[in-house]
């Protein structure tokens, strides 16, 4: 996999060259490991796709806490030295992406407190909904925020509580209304907890006596750990010197797990419950060459997400796969973006069209999904420019139509290209010859497992279909990330 970080997200912010949905965080956490923040380290480096903003590592030997944060990717913001200075034998770390005005070191994570009971550690993938409501009535009581992130509430509520620590965790997981997975912190012990919908995945691995957590199982593989499950939706595991246990802190809402996990954000190689994302994205391609079919003389994928799909789709229609478009692996993080004249030239930092592929050849160009439709205005062009006779856009997912309200970065429903257009207007916006969407039946059927046996797929559909699985107040965190 690529070392840069640049795995799947475009990059270039909203405004720029290329209009991709952003995964907004990833979390790892080590429990009864030597040295848990190497552990920690490569964790990280394996979901740098999830969060290309900043990075923060905090570890403890059972008495101290040491931390570390920082501006940029994993292997910049860590060294050598820096990794040795932390000590201990548990460790939680974060990367966090966010939209360029909230990108500040405070905000980035893992978050650290002291509270009157000891140091509390936080790192979250997520978004709470009702934070902001939740952050005034904790304002209201005295409490003083360090950040703008939502990350503190749950500090606040845990610190403001006459329990102990574990109970006071729960009521305040309790009380939040989101998609969120949280790795929790103090000197002896350490919580993982998912939200009651299971919307933000994260799973549990084991490496010899050691447990390890990670917002994709592609990071367990990486430190050689064992995958044992999923954190369960409303589930809250405890470690300490006693062993684990787990605990709920809600019932199970209702089963809503991202289903942009499955269509863009996670690596091929994770696993989500029984279902390999590579093999979902192929059933999706194959599917949508089911429900698409068009004369052409190869399939291509928009690099990388779109690859397994690609594939998929060739497989199905009896159709050669080729290598028409090529990504730039160095391009994850460009400090200098090229200006709107540079673009209009065709100044391509992140992808472009392999001429002697696509010559006078009818392409099928299949992506995961489409935000403002900017991007692939831009690779119709690209491929035409190249000589391509045809392009058939083919998407591998239902029309993008909803913002998240539960931690991913999309633009509101007016900048939301499948919200304002039909696909007959997308398709003559974006210059291709036919366009089509994979239906939400033939996309949940096409992740299939344990998806498929539940009416809504186990998933959640709402930028899709726009059922939210949480209640949306008047009050709701509809700033994407708050993490
Ligand atoms: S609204 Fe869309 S992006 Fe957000 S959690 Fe649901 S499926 Fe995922």
């Amino acid at each position: 996999m690529e070392a840069n970080g640049s795995y799947f997200n475009e990059g270039g912010g909203q405004d720029g060259p290329f209009d991709r949905l952003r995964e907004e965080c990833g979390v790892f956490g080590v429990f009864g490991y030597e040295d848990a923040a190497s552990l920690t380290y490569y964790g990280l480096h394996t979901l740098q796709h999830r969060g290309e903003e900043s990075a923060g590592i905090c570890t403890s030997d059972g008495h101290t806490f040491r931390y570390h944060r920082g501006m940029g990717l994993v292997k910049e913001v860590f060294d050598k030295d820096r990794l040795a200075s932390l000590e201990g034998d548990r460790a939680i770390g974060h990367v966090r992406y966010s939209t360029s005005g909230d990108s500040r070191l405070a905000n980035a994570q893992p978050l650290v407190f002291k509270t009157r009971d000891g140091d509390l550690a936080v790192a979250t993938n997520g978004n709470i909904v009702n934070a902001p409501m939740l952050r005034r009535e904790l304002e209201q009581k005295g409490s003083i925020f360090q950040t703008t992130s939502d990350t503190e509430v749950i500090a606040h509520l845990i610190a403001r509580s006459e329990s102990d620590f574990v109970t006071a965790a729960k009521d305040a997981l309790r009380q939040l209304v989101g998609g969120f997975a949280f790795l929790i912190l103090t000197n002896d012990k350490l919580l993982v907890a998912s939200d009651t919908y299971g919307l933000r995945p994260i799973v549990m691995g084991r490496l010899g006596d050691a447990w390890v957590f990670s917002s994709e199982s592609c990071a367990l593989d990486t430190i050689g750990a064992d995958f044992v499950r999923a954190v369960e939706p409303g589930e809250m595991l405890v470690f300490d010197a006693m062993g684990y246990r787990s605990e709920r802190f809600a019932p199970v809402a209702k089963r809503a797990l991202c289903s942009m996990e499955f269509i863009y954000f996670s690596r091929p190689d994770s696993q989500l419950y029984d279902v390999n994302l590579h093999t979902a994205r192929k059933r999706m391609g194959m599917r949508l060459a089911e429900e698409f079919p068009v004369e052409a003389d190869l399939v291509s994928g928009v690099p990388d997400s779109s690859i397994s799909a690609a594939i998929g789709y060739a497989e199905k229609a009896g159709i050669p796969y080729e290598m028409g478009m090529i990504k730039n692996k160095y391009s994850g993080r460009t400090f200098i973006q090229p200006s709107q004249e540079l673009r209009e030239q065709g100044v391509k930092m992140k992808l472009s069209a392999v001429r002697s592929v696509v010559e006078g050849k009818r392409v099928v160009l299949i992506d995961d999904s489409i935000v403002r439709g900017t991007t692939s205005r831009r690779i119709v062009k690209m491929l035409r420019d190249a000589g391509a006779k045809e392009v058939h856009l083919r998407i591998a997912s239902p029309p993008f139509k909803n913002p998240c309200f539960y931690g991913i970065d999309t633009p509101t429903s007016d900048d939301l290209i499948a919200s304002t257009h039909t696909v007959e207007q997308i398709c003559e916006m974006t210059g291709a010859d036919s366009l089509a969407f994979l239906s939400q039946p033939g996309m949940i059927e096409a992740i299939g497992g344990a998806f498929t046996k539940e009416a809504s797929g186990g998933l959640c559909l709402a930028c899709f279909d726009k059922e939210y699985p949480t209640p949306i107040g008047v009050s709701a965190n509809m700033t994407s990330c708050g993490c």
